[in-house]
């Protein structure tokens, strides 16, 4: 473009694609996001979001809603069998939701309009903003000047456009990313997050005590939960209309009976990574609720057994070797760069990170080799650490000061965290 501005096509319309069209239109630059739902909005795709310094930094940069994001959580403390606490160290983190992060962005970005927040007025200065869903993208060509990309859609319709750089959002079995570096394998780690909300209002004084802005573990051999408060409907913050949000993690061996059990779904069909909300077989999941009686503490019990729509994530690694490939006409971001294991916090961090440094560095406030060493020591170091946490927390039997040591380490600011040589060798 003769003016300096540039178009960027987005694929993927998740957290990541959307932090990226974010920071890029406020530079003036115009952005089309091609997601391949083929539903207007993304649904149901995560609940709670532990809100890290780069979430933050994102939406006090970027948004432009004036309501609240996030619920405060006061401490952090560990459970034993019997629900005593056994430690607790004083600490604010900030807890969010999907839906609430997402519906933010999509009212900035292309001003979806939802019970969330109101609609922010643009600025001139904004580069154009496109969302097109129902866009698979199934190809790329390089081009002199940029890259061509296709797309189909679930009818049949196949399209094509012109970007001058292509950002691959598209989260971790990314198809830019296997078309690029085909030998990139996104691999099952052995174990499962069972995961669910409960409303606050709806559980017993015991349980309110122990997960009300409190951020709750605990840990047995094969085994971690963790428990924290969220936004509730519409992405309130409201006391007594938040939700509790747990995530539970347990193993299922690969290939092993139990993995086909909880992965398939009421209709009889296997999902291989995420049971959707609203799916799981009753049968599988009532089997669930036996274990968790048996093994954890009474609070932990009672919210995984009261929750109404389970939904259940395999634990998943995969890294991508690079993030610029075509000579920088493709960049990957987020999870499509490097899927972390949930323990880190950090995927959503990551996304938020990744665009804004994008963003700087096309705005020429960092150089290349800097963005590079940034992003890739992030996605490269935290990819290792899940991977090293969650081998710890699930296939080794540690004391409890171990696992707490781990979480501790995992709440470093980024910018405090000195990454080694080897992570951003470039
Ligand atoms: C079911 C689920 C639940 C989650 N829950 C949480 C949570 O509770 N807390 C949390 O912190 N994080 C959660 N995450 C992770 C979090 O959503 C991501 O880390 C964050 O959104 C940043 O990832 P991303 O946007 O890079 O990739 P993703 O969120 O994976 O998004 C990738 C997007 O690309 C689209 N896409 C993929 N291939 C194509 C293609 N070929 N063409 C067009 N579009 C394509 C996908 O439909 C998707 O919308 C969850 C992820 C999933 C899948």
């Amino acid at each position: 473009m003769s003016d300096g501005k540039k178009h960027f096509v987005i694929v993927g319309g998740s957290l990541g694609g959307l932090a990226a069209g974010l920071a890029l239109r406020e530079l003036g630059h115009d952005t089309t996001i091609l997601e391949r739902n083929p539903t207007p909005v993304l649904e149901h795709q995560g609940a709670g979001i532990v809100a890290g310094g780069d979430t933050l930094a994102f939406f006090q940069k970027y948004n432009r809603c004036d309501r609240p994001i996030a619920v405060t959580s006061h401490r952090r403390q560990y459970l034993d069998r019997d629900g005593n606490v056994t430690h607790k160290e004083d600490m604010d983190q900030n807890m969010t939701s999907w839906d609430l992060a997402y519906y933010l962005m999509r009212a900035n970005y292309d001003g979806v309009e939802s019970p969330y927040c109101k609609v922010p007025t643009g600025k001139p200065t904004d580069g154009k903003t496109v969302h097109l869903h129902d866009r698979n993208v199934t190809a790329i060509k390089e081009l002199d000047d940029g890259v061509e990309v296709f797309w189909k859609s679930s009818s049949g319709e196949e399209g094509r456009i012109q970007a001058d750089v292509l950002v691959g959002a598209d989260g971790p079995s990314s198809t830019i990313r296997s078309i690029l570096a085909p030998e990139v394998q996104r691999v099952y780690a052995g174990y499962c997050a069972l995961r669910g909300t409960v409303p606050e209002g709806e559980v017993s004084a015991v349980a309110r005590e122990a997960f009300c802005e409190k951020f709750t573990f605990f840990h047995c051999r094969g085994v971690q939960i963790l428990a924290y408060l969220i936004p509730g409907p519409d992405g309130t913050v409201e006391p007594g209309r938040r939700l509790i949000n747990f995530v539970y993690y347990t193993n299922f061996p690969e290939g092993s009976p139990e993995l086909a059990e909880i992965m398939t779904d009421k209709h009889g069909k296997r999902h291989r990574i995420t049971m959707p909300p609203g799916l799981t077989d009753s049968t599988a999941w009532e089997k669930q609720r036996r274990i968790a009686r048996e093994r954890l503490p009474p609070q932990f019990t009672e919210i995984v057994c009261a929750t109404r729509k389970p939904f259940v994530q395999a634990v998943t690694d995969v890294l991508s070797p690079d993030h610029e490939f075509l000579g920088g006409k493709v960049v990957l971001i987020g999870d499509a760069l490097a899927g972390f294991r949930p323990h880190t916090v950090a995927s959503t961090s990551q996304a938020a990170f990744d665009a804004m440094v994008l963003a700087d560095y096309v705005e020429g406030k960092v150089s290349r080799e800097r963005w590079k060493r940034e992003t890739l020591g992030f996605a490269r170091y935290i990819q290792k650490r899940g991977v090293e946490m969650g081998n710890r927390s699930q296939f080794e039997d540690l004391p409890l000061g171990e696992h707490i040591h781990d979480r501790n380490v995992a709440s470093v600011p980024r910018e405090k965290e000195v990454y080694p040589d080897w992570a951003t060798a470039i």
